[in-house]
């Protein structure tokens, strides 16, 4: 068409030579009745030459215009380059060049920006744009979808030991490999250093464990080579979490995979681990661990109940209206009607525990009331009525260890969210656990450790100011800076004692003066004779330098 117009434009001087040659005629041989008409005629004629022309260009130029704009709306969505036919007269083909060299790079921009250029799998950006999509989808369909975070295990010595190109090499290796072993359907992306995430659509967290597990073997079994005849093993920790229809919720399902991630780590690494929901009416979140130490968990928390349970009947069995041991007796007969009544195991448990202790309230009913042969007086039944009740208010008082499960179960968060179990961060974390942190840390400095000498008390109180704000909350360092701050009272130290006993009696502050006796270490230099040696063993704390 456009050669059309071309060939139409270059005939021009034609008409017009023969309209000059013609007018010129007219002028000489024609009246003036003839000349107007010979004009008008011209005029009209050349007015229906350019409209129609210009009608034909607006005609071609829209159709070709319109072409070129839905090629490049196709090249907004497109992933691959969309080309214009190379053709047509040279200004053409040159647009259709221009168009394709376009296309092409812009196509390359957005693999760029949705792309990680290390191990050229989706970045983060993309990660998440889809878990978008894939959540609304799956609650739209009422499917299940689960995320799965994958950490390289151990990933900075090799940093640090074969240096950052060799790190780089692994993560590339380790990236091709699980890309290329999961389904068509999952998105496999990396979510920040040596951090993974695969978002699995369709799929159960069961489902998702069982292909996480291959994918932990598949690394496991899978040397990387690093150097000619040098290669190295590497692990990975695998965290899943999942979640069915409009249920699912984007952060609570990074937060949750995250979690049970370090769940994994803290487990012993190269494991998945699966995060459970508990139940809601649970004080604090159930730590995930795995099915072995749960039972010794279990079994220890029995013992511990025992203990208790029996420690306080011994104290019950010797009463004299006890007469020996009929406590015992209660508890066989109670136990006997529970089992034989089919009841659940811990259902059991709970009755012949409560069955033994049933009369714990009558240590505080004095005992020439319980012993009163004759008749009692209004107020000594008052006094015997109450005993189920300070019974309750005994328990209560002895469960007051379960208040110690946030703090024991928080104690190795960070404050900057890295630590574990759940990488809580800031305030979230218990204060409790924030402080014995501190404590913790600060107990693990000071002694002796397989790999490091103990350091000594200024070096330990530097290392905590240095990681106040990263591993340590900030105000609870500075707390500990003030009144510890020319020493720490030795272990075991009559002092020591006063000091607790000083806390349970409600005492607000330390005085600092009374705290502070000089360093101890793990040595046992600078402590008293008969000081008791370091108490349970500590895990290494771990500060950012150690
Ligand atoms: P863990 O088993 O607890 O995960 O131990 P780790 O050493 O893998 O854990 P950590 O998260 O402390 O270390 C991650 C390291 O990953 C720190 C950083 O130097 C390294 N890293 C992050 N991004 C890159 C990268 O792009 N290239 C290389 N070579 N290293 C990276
Ligand atoms: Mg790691
Ligand atoms: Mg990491």
């Amino acid at each position: 068409m456009l050669r059309l117009i071309r060939a139409l434009g270059f005939m021009a001087p034609v008409p017009v030579v023969l309209l000059a040659m013609v007018g010129l005629s007219v002028a000489v041989v024609a009246d003036a009745h003839q000349r107007f008409t010979f004009s008008a005629l011209t005029i009209l004629a050349g007015a229906a030459g350019a409209t129609v022309v210009a009608l034909g260009c607006w005609i071609y130029f829209g159709l070709r215009l319109s072409q070129v704009a839905a090629a490049l709306e196709a090249s907004l969505t497109s992933e691959q380059p969309v080309r214009l036919r190379v053709a047509g007269t040279p200004a053409e083909r040159r647009l259709a060049r221009a168009f394709n060299a376009a296309s092409g790079a812009f196509v390359q921009v957005g693999a760029r920006a949705a792309h990680d250029r290390l191990t050229g799998i989706v970045n983060r950006e993309t990660l998440l744009t889809t878990l978008a999509s894939e959540i609304e989808r799956a609650t739209r369909h009422h499917k299940w979808l689960s995320v799965a975070f994958i950490d390289i295990d151990r990933f900075k010595p090799i940093n640090d030991t074969y240096g950052h190109h060799t790190g780089d090499a692994v993560l590339r290796e380790i990236a091709t490999l699980i890309r290329d072993n999961i389904r068509g359907s999952d998105l496999f992306g990396r979510y920040g250093g040596e951090e993974f995430m695969l978002i699995l659509p369709e799929t159960t967290p069961e489902e998702a464990t069982v292909l996480a597990e291959h994918l932990r073997q598949l690394v496991m079994d899978h040397p990387l080579t690093i150097a000619p005849r040098q290669a190295i093993q590497v692990t990975i920790s695998t965290g899943i979490a999942g979640d069915v229809g409009s249920q699912l919720q984007a952060d609570r399902l990074v937060d949750q995979a995250d979690a049970a991630m370090y769940a994994a780590k803290s487990l012993g690494r190269n494991r998945t681990y699966r995060y459970r929901a508990v139940d809601d009416n649970a004080p604090v979140r159930r730590a995930p661990i795995s099915a072995e130490r749960r039972a010794a968990a279990t079994a220890i928390g029995q013992w511990a109940s025992d203990t208790a349970a029996e420690a306080l009947a011994s104290v019950l069995a010797p009463q004299p209206h006890h007469g020996g041991q009929p406590s015992d007796l209660i508890a066989t007969l109670a136990t006997g009607m529970a089992l034989q009544m089919g009841l659940p195991q811990d259902e059991i448990e709970r009755i012949r525990i409560a069955s033994l202790l049933h009369d714990l309230g009558k240590l505080a009913v004095p005992l020439e009331i319980l012993d009163k042969r004759g008749a009692l007086s209004d107020h000594e039944w008052q006094a015997i009525g109450e005993h189920p009740r300070i019974g309750q208010v005994i328990l209560e008082q002895a469960s007051s260890l379960r208040e110690a499960v946030p703090t024991v179960l928080h104690h190795h968060e960070h404050f900057n969210g890295s630590g574990y179990p759940h990488g809580l961060r800031g305030k979230e974390i218990p204060l409790g656990a924030r402080i014995v942190a501190v404590a913790d840390a600060y107990h693990a400095m000071v002694h002796d450790r397989p790999y490091r000498n103990a350091r000594d008390h200024a070096h330990a109180l530097a290392e905590l100011r240095a990681n106040a704000g990263t591993q340590f909350d900030p105000e609870v360092v500075n707390a500990f800076c003030e009144v510890f701050a020319d020493g720490v009272p030795p272990d075991g130290l009559q002092e020591v004692y006063n000091l607790h006993e000083r806390a349970r009696g409600g005492l607000r502050r330390i005085e600092a003066p009374a705290a502070a006796t000089g360093p101890t270490n793990g040595n046992g230099k600078g402590k008293a004779p008969g000081a008791k040696p370091a108490a349970t063993p500590v895990e290494p704390a771990e500060t950012a330098a150690g």
